[in-house]
């Protein structure tokens, strides 16, 4: 028998939004006492968290996984229309008018925020909690389950995919079902 858990965590390079480390050592603690023992490596829960949209813990193929993100804003008053966040921007997200203009392609990255060099934009840091990943025989990508700022909310959605494996005696992702039942007991 082997740990039934693992997280990975990105490495939280100059691109990172949000200091995961705050999830990291509750999710550890939680993973420690649940007591989910795996005797063969897919039948570990997996649990990928990441510190930007650029995703490299994987979170689309874990049975949970988040991603931080910003909603930028632009101060009107600093702002010099320069149009450098715009040439920032790589998914074309950006509009000059009198001031930048942000669309709904923005996936909250802070290329821009990173690049003004007035310090006019700022963003407000969310997580996009994702869950149901997997890869092997019958690959899934993760879906959406919750939008949050709030770090108690991520563990509790953690919480919940590991005691729905438990109550299974699967793997939360193998189980058929699995995301419309977590967020049944997201919404209830
Ligand atoms: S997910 Fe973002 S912050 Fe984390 S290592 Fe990758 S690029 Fe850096
Ligand atoms: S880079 Fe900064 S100063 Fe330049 S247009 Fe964008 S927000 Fe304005
Ligand atoms: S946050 Fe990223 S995707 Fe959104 S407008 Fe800024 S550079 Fe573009």
């Amino acid at each position: 028998m082997m740990d039934g858990i693992e997280i990975t965590f990105c490495r939280q390079c100059k691109n990172a939004l949000a200091d995961v480390k705050t999830i990291e050592a509750e999710m550890e603690d939680l993973a420690k006492k649940a007591g989910w023992k795996a005797r063969k490596s897919h039948e570990r829960i997996k649990a990928g968290i990441s510190a930007c949209p650029n995703a490299c813990a994987a979170p689309q193929i874990k049975d949970f996984g988040v991603v931080a993100f910003i909603i930028p804003e632009v101060d009107r008053e600093i702002c010099t229309a320069c149009g450098m966040c715009v040439e920032a921007c790589r998914e074309n997200a950006i509009k000059l008018e009198e001031y930048p203009v942000f669309s709904e392609k923005c996936m909250g990255c802070g290329d821009c925020m990173r690049a003004c060099p007035s310090g006019a934009i700022t963003g407000q840091v969310k997580f996009r909690v994702l869950a149901g990943g997997k890869l092997g025989r019958h690959p899934r990508f993760a879906e959406e389950v919750l939008i949050t700022d709030d770090v108690n909310s991520i563990v509790d959605v953690f919480s919940r995919i590991v005691k729905i494996s438990m109550e299974n005696k699967m793997r939360f992702s193998h189980i058929p079902g699995c995301v419309e039942l977590l967020k049944e007991r997201v919404r209830g």
